[in-house]
């Protein structure tokens, strides 16, 4: 059920609550819907837009009866939210996708379940320690790697992340890898730091692969609602991004924020995390998440 069970409880009861009860359509219904939404962490402008569709709709339609709005929002939803978009993979030789994010969203996290995901998937994966700010960080990472059983390429904390992402290139090479995930430093207090190792690092990746990197990632922490907005906008920025990874699903009844993020940034949503497990991670896939929502 994709561990969507607090937003379908709290978003969609109180949508649901608005569109019961043998009510007709006015301006006051349209007013609440847009509270809702807003208050659910969809953004603003995109519930104004949301619910201004649904007007254009209900006038097509010529719906009178709140109870009929249930399945023209969900079919919005689905449509704002857009199709599955798939991982970019090298044609030949490794694929290098790059994890970037704040500490404590769920990068580490994220990294051993794609890391998992993909050698179950039969590929020969390569972490790369790349958060070499924090020992606690390679170390983590490497306790994923063993769990996940793929190889860890590491250095010493403090060690430049980018000699890390070459050794990890150049073993990826020698071994025949097919994907190399990199884990990259998520300390914020300094934008003009993260920008010029994230820069270093993509440097090596493009010398060394390439066409690469194949993904840049931003793992964003769903329980911090309008917080993994700004953050999203500021790694749009600095590191050119290609997907979000949207972590703590379930623990959250802000999964609204998932069609803030696809209707205020034009960057998919292409991984959900709903669990702490190994397990814990799925492709995101639009309709389902919209029908879930609504089931
Ligand atoms: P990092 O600092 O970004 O590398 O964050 P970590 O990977 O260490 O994760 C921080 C905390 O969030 C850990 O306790 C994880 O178990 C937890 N976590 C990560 N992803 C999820 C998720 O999808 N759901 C839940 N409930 N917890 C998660």
């Amino acid at each position: 059920k994709q561990g969507l069970s607090k937003t379908r409880d709290q978003f969609v009861g109180k949508v649901e609550e608005i569109l019961t009860g043998r009510r007709k359509i006015d301006d006051e219904l349209y007013e609440e819907l847009e509270e809702v939404l807003i208050r659910s962490d969809v953004g603003v402008n995109t519930s104004l837009e949301l619910v201004e569709r649904l007007r254009k709709e209900v006038k097509k339609r010529k719906l009178q009866e709140a109870e009929e709005l249930r399945e023209v929002l969900q079919e919005l939803m689905a449509d704002l939210l857009g199709t599955e978009e798939a991982m970019n993979f090298a044609e030949q030789g490794p694929s290098i996708f790059l994890v970037v994010g704040v500490n404590g969203v769920g990068k580490t996290t994220t990294i051993g379940k794609l890391a998992h995901y993909f050698r179950t998937d039969g590929k020969k994966v390569i972490l790369a320690a790349g958060d070499t700010f924090r020992a606690a960080a390679i170390d983590q990472l490497e306790v994923w790697g063993q769990r996940a059983e793929v190889e860890v390429i590491k250095q010493k904390e403090g060690a430049d992340p980018a000699a890390v992402a070459y050794d990890a290139l150049q073993a990826a090479k020698s071994r025949g890898a097919d994907l190399v995930i990199m884990d990259t430093a998520g300390r914020l207090h300094n934008k003009v730091n993260l920008m010029e190792e994230l820069r270093k690092v993509k440097r090596v990746i493009e010398r060394e692969v390439p066409g690469a990197p194949h993904e840049v990632l931003l793992v964003l922490d769903a329980t911090t609602g309008q917080n993994a907005l700004q953050q999203a906008k500021l790694f749009q920025e600095v590191a050119g991004v290609t997907g979000i990874v949207l972590t703590k699903l379930d623990g959250t009844a802000k999964g609204g924020v998932v069609l803030g993020i696809q209707g205020e940034i034009n960057i998919p949503v292409k991984w959900i995390g709903v669990g702490e497990g190994m397990e814990d991670l799925r492709p995101f896939n639009p309709q389902d998440f919209a029908g879930a929502l609504f089931d």
